[in-house]
């Protein structure tokens, strides 16, 4: 199932990073997933994963981790660990990924099946993404799964100069927009259009 995933979604879909390909038919998507629906672990959409929270569709993971382009070296903060499957993609291609979830449940799921699976380049933290992940920034690479109504200034903050960010942004429609940040400005592209749950926000927080 997960062969015909990469062939019939993926590659014949456009994919062509050969490591983004390796790394999607090796890792056992199906441990990330409820197991009441573990048979629909391949299926070609997004699934439930508790909490009114989804794991992202096969095609949408491979699109946003073949546009970042990481480097073995790389340093990569995830907003949104959900079921840590994207996660796990992350942590086979970049050297450390900071990965920030807002639900405590879920990150504890997603952190007993990536120990189980012997990830020890994973740093995990409950809060709220809008924040980033301050301590460890600037990173290389910035990837958020879920959607904002506009781009955080925040996460523009924490990228490296020359590092490249791709998030979800809009309310009802969303586009997927893809961008380097050059001097301090963040150089955008709009990609693909997509339906992302929203990135809560927390209102007692004050943001910046
Ligand atoms: N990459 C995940 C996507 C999960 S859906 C996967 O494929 O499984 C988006 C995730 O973002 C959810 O787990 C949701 O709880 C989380 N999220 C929503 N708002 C957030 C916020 N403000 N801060 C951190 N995580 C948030």
């Amino acid at each position: 199932m997960r062969e015909e995933m990469i062939k019939t979604q993926l590659r014949d879909r456009g994919i062509q990073d050969e490591q983004v390909l390796a790394v999607m038919s090796k890792i056992p998507r199906h441990q990330f997933v409820p197991s009441e629906i573990e048979h629909l672990a391949y299926e070609d959409s997004p699934l439930s994963i508790g909490l009114n929270q989804t794991i992202s569709q096969p095609y949408i993971v491979a699109y946003m981790t073949e546009a970042l382009h990481l480097e073995p070296g790389e340093r990569v903060l995830e907003i949104g660990t959900g079921s840590g499957y994207q996660t796990a993609v992350l942590a086979e291609l970049a050297k450390e990924v900071y990965t920030v979830e807002i639900f405590d449940q879920l990150s504890k799921q997603a952190q007993q099946v990536l120990k189980s699976l012997g990830y020890q380049n994973i740093h995990f933290r409950v809060g709220d993404g809008w924040q980033g992940w301050a301590e460890n920034a600037p990173y290389d690479a910035i990837i958020v799964t879920a959607a904002a109504p506009q781009i955080p200034r925040v996460l523009v903050d924490q990228l490296r100069d020359g590092g490249r960010m791709i998030l979800p942004v809009g309310t009802l429609s969303q586009q997927l927009i893809l961008g380097v940040k050059t001097n301090g400005h963040f150089q955008k592209i709009e990609t693909i259009p997509v339906r992302f749950v929203p990135l809560i926000q927390v209102k007692s927080e004050e943001k910046k």
